[in-house]
């Protein structure tokens, strides 16, 4: 072994690189230089690893936190101070769907927006934590049900921010409402 031979060290190192981004072992040059080693290694480690199976959490794992969260609109604050995002969470034969929604608020007003997985999951975790304040929040800015849209205009059903008929899916969750 010369001085300029890639050291034990660095063999190791350029195997453990490829092993984790998924390339095959190989049998290095026996005549690697230091410098050849160290420029293998650089640019090893500017090769992405790939995702590990199971990291990123699942497309509806925020479906897991709604659970016992009623369908409904939900506002929550958003990154821009005073503003809101509005959220919707409905039942469709059978299923459950959590989306971001843009709009009036009145009638078919509210049309799905873009959000990302991640932002679905800290807006679930948070929803999921109190659901009736982001639903209140909901009817609070809009004056309307936070179940099903319609117009509050008695003063019960306004300071609760769900109408007569909707509050029966809020009262397992919060008897005295
Ligand atoms: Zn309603």
């Amino acid at each position: 072994m010369y001085a300029s031979d890639a050291s034990p060290k660095q063999v190791d190192l350029i195997q453990k690189l490829r092993l984790e981004r998924g390339l095959p072992q190989t049998e290095l040059a026996i005549d690697l230089t230091k410098r050849e080693a160290s420029a293998m290694i650089e640019t090893l480690l500017r090769t992405p690893k790939p995702e590990p199976v199971g990291a990123r959490p699942a497309w509806d794992a925020h479906m897991a936190l709604l659970v016992n969260v009623p369908d409904g609109r939900y506002a929550v604050p958003s990154a821009e101070v005073d503003k809101y995002d509005f959220y919707r969470l409905r039942t469709w034969r059978g299923k459950r769907f959590f989306d971001r929604v843009v709009g009036s608020g009145y009638g078919n007003g509210f049309n799905r927006a873009s959000t990302t997985r991640q932002q679905k999951l800290s807006v679930a975790e948070a929803i999921a934590g109190d659901p009736y304040k982001f639903a209140k929040l909901f009817a609070d800015k809009l004056g309307i049900c936070a179940r099903c849209l319609a117009n509050l205009t008695d003063p019960v059903s306004t300071a609760r921010g769900i109408g007569p008929e909707c509050v029966k899916y809020w009262r397992p969750l919060h008897p005295g409402l």
